[in-house]
């Protein structure tokens, strides 16, 4: 039988950003094999990070890889994403749904354009804590060029609304680090002390209802249907009663895993698969919420704070007018709306405007829930729930 997965550490969810080439895999692959040689994670080559699979997230397919490692007192899910674009649709569909970033910037050429376009979409899509890693330190004796290079990064932190003179830079080799190299491993181990440090234990709601925003299902031959996804908010037991919304059904809860083990308890952020008891597989969907009964209400109608993506950020090169109907990215739902813009009656890409939405069919909402916008195959806006009308 399996073993049974044991908490012993709080659980975060972090990821690597910045431009390309400024060393963000090699950093990856260098924490693993840092963290593996104090005996908490197990080493990650460069090669099974960079070719990361595809995963189909809220219906967009993003290049992302998963690496999972503990620090001393952390369990961290970390992610790295090969190319801008997967970065792009990651964050603004939050499918990542980052506690704290590493900024990757290379020493040797400061800030280019994607470090701050990742900047940019982290305050936008509320990703609170930064730290900095001034990678390829190794490549040059001049200490002055790499002050150069921090104050810069902490400039730019600062204009976009983080607190840059506070923001931990840790001077850093992942290649040096990957090789061996004494003083460049300990520059590594100093970079995760200032993530464990820095990066506060989010509030996940621990004592709100449960709700599981369901990704996928799947059927387990003589058991039943299993319903997989990240845990939202609440905590979950063996035996609890909840209700699928979507699916006008309530059941109970007879099995619970993670990463491949059983587990006694779910919390909020957990990544676990649900069996329900006597549900037929194709009354779930991805798009529906597994939640405590009588939690949760679904409406049709809401208002938001949308950012519409610039066409250089991969969005729209045209305005939207009221009477604009795309696709809306609700936790796992993909569901149609139309827009009103209101007084301004129409906004540009680039744009943050306040709109009403209603939606093709009900979904759960509250205010401050993030969604994102489609249409035609790509993301061209992210957005925030501000009010729900019944
Ligand atoms: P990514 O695109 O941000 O993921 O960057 P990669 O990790 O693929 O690295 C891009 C290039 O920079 C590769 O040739 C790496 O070997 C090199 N590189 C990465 N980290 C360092 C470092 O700490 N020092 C030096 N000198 N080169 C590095
Ligand atoms: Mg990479």
């Amino acid at each position: 039988s399996k073993t049974a997965y044991v908490r012993t550490k709080p659980h975060l969810n972090i990821g690597t950003m910045g431009h390309v080439d400024h060393g963000k895999t090699t950093l990856t692959a260098a924490i693993t094999k840092v963290l593996a040689e104090r005996g908490t994670g197990t080493f990650v080559p460069f090669d099974r990070i960079d070719r990361a699979p595809e995963e189909a997230a809220r219906g967009i397919t993003i290049n992302i890889a998963h690496v999972e490692y503990e620090t001393d007192t952390r369990h961290y899910a970390h992610v790295d994403m090969p190319g801008h674009a997967d970065y792009i649709k990651n964050m603004v569909t939050g499918a990542a749904q980052l506690d704290g970033a590493i900024l990757v910037v290379s020493a040797l050429d400061g800030i280019m354009p994607q470090t701050a376009e990742h900047v940019l979409l982290a305050r936008q899509v509320g990703v609170d804590h930064i730290v900095v890693a001034l990678n390829k330190a190794d490549g040059t004796q001049d200490e002055e060029l790499i002050d150069l290079v921090e104050l810069e990064v902490r400039d730019l932190l600062t204009a976009q609304g983080y607190p840059g003179d506070a923001v931990p830079v840790v001077r850093v080799s992942g290649l040096r680090a990957l090789a061996g190299d004494p003083r460049w491993t300990a520059s590594i181990e100093a970079l995760l002390d200032a993530v464990d440090t820095y990066v506060p234990m989010p509030e996940r709601y621990l004592d709100a209802p449960f709700l599981l925003p369901v990704e996928n299902v799947l059927t387990i031959t003589g058991r039943g249907t299993v319903v997989t996804g990240a845990v939202e908010r609440g905590t979950l037991r063996l035996g609890d009663r909840v209700s699928v919304l979507g699916a006008d059904i309530e059941t109970v809860v007879t099995g619970l895993e993670t990463f491949g083990k059983p587990m006694a308890e779910a919390q909020a952020g957990d990544n676990v698969a649900v069996l329900l008891r006597g549900v037929p597989r194709d009354a779930v969907r991805r798009g529906h919420v597994v939640a405590a009964p009588g939690s949760v209400v679904p409406a049709r109608r809401f208002s938001a704070r949308v950012y519409l993506l610039s066409g250089r950020e991969g969005g729209r090169t045209t305005p939207v007018a009221s009477g604009y109907r795309p696709q809306f990215y609700i936790r796992t739902a993909d569901v149609v709306g139309d827009v009103d813009l209101g007084e301004a009656g129409a906004a540009r890409p680039g744009d943050t405007v306040a709109m009403r939405v209603e939606l093709g069919r009900e979904v759960p909402l509250e205010p401050g829930l993030g969604f994102a916008i489609r249409e035609g195959g790509r993301t061209v806006g992210a957005g925030t729930v501000t009010d729900v009308h019944n």
